[in-house]
């Protein structure tokens, strides 16, 4: 299978690439590398099956010619992090409804299979928990910049359930819950990559509101895993599953379990919403999927919990602060 993965230079995308060539898949990215990293994929660049491609899915005459190239198209690029999308609004709606429209209008021509990488945030404001794939979605105020992200993947969604209707491509959407694992950074935002170098740093947690909101995590490999299965499930077009974990933790509780494992001496400190992200933030009391969708489709049934996750995560920054360490002692 040839396979075409935008934002491959990503988090996720990243490890959606190392998969693909392990089963044996010739995988080509294209990533603008905004929030993905080159780092992220240098293990991959000699690999005969892994071709890179850095430019944006907005630049038409390249994307085509990567989607003809391939059979299927895992649609991963998007504006990412809570942090980004409230800073810059404009560039989040742009990427994700422009990147999402360039793509399908591609993959049409020739009738590619894609796969729409969408978000739990599209759930907004439900107190529907846990979120059903068929639930209603409650979206925040225009003027709180939060909800810019959640509608501009809500029309990325309905895009793509319209090319099916209309026009037979067949299409997938898939809603992320909170993913994480090796390679995040906390540099958008998130929280687990956040927590974990300020914990190895023993600097202060800073932990937003009053911690009692709640996320449920799953490691980026289960994620990848299902990906890939809903890609090839025949059955899956036209639909729209999540993938997440449905285990929940609060953030105050996240945040001591980090400190625990990690032996640090850091203290836990609350952050007013306001200053962490702007005035009137909203943020989201629970966030939980409903899985049962998933599990009845591919099996899916996230394998790593919740510490299996957080010690992945150490281990990778603890690897990264001793490079650091390494490398800045070599340039003295
Ligand atoms: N959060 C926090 N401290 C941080 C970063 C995030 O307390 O340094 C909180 C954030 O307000 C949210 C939760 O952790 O309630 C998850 O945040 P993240 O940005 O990882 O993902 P979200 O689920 O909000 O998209």
């Amino acid at each position: 299978m040839r396979v075409l993965i935008t934002g491959g230079a990503g988090f996720i995308g990243s490890h959606l690439s190392d998969a693909c060539l392990e089963r044996g898949d010739e995988v080509f990215i294209i990533d603008d590398l905004s929030t993905g990293s080159f780092e992220n994929i240098r293990h991959l660049k000699d690999h005969a099956g892994f071709h890179y491609t850095i430019d944006s899915v907005h630049n038409q005459p390249v994307a085509a010619e990567l989607v003809d190239q391939c059979d299927v198209i895992f649609h991963l690029a998007a504006a990412v992090g809570v942090k980004l999308i409230v800073e810059s609004p404009v560039h989040t709606i742009e990427t994700n409804v422009r990147g999402t429209e360039c793509i399908l209008s591609l993959a049409n021509k020739k009738k590619k299979k894609v796969l729409i990488a969408s978000t739990s945030e599209v759930y907004g404001l439900s107190t529907q928990v846990p979120f059903r794939e068929d639930g209603n979605l409650v979206m925040g105020a225009t003027t709180k910049g939060r909800w810019s992200y959640a509608c501009s993947k809500a029309i990325d969604e309905f895009l793509a359930l319209a090319y099916w209707r209309e026009k037979k491509l067949p299409t997938v959407v898939v809603r992320l819950f909170n993913t994480v694992g090796p390679r995040q950074t906390g540099q958008y935002g998130m929280v687990i990559p956040t927590f974990v170098k300020q914990a190895l740093a023993n600097r202060p947690i800073t932990v937003y509101g009053d911690g009692n909101q709640s996320r449920c995590f799953c490691h980026v490999g289960d994620v990848v895993g299902a990906l890939m299965k809903l890609m090839d499930d025949e059955r899956a077009v036209g639909q729209v599953f999540n993938v997440g974990s449905n285990q929940e933790i609060s953030i105050i509780d996240l945040a001591k379990k980090v400190k625990e494992l990690t032996n640090s001496e850091s203290e836990i400190v609350l952050v007013p919403y306001d200053e962490a992200y702007e005035e009137g933030f909203e943020d989201m009391p629970r966030r939980v999927p409903d899985i049962s969708k998933s599990n009845k489709q591919i099996g899916f049934a996230p394998k790593i919990d919740l510490e299996g996750i957080l010690r992945t995560v150490i281990e990778f920054h603890s690897g990264q602060n001793s490079q650091d360490k390494r490398s800045s002692a070599a340039e003295r």
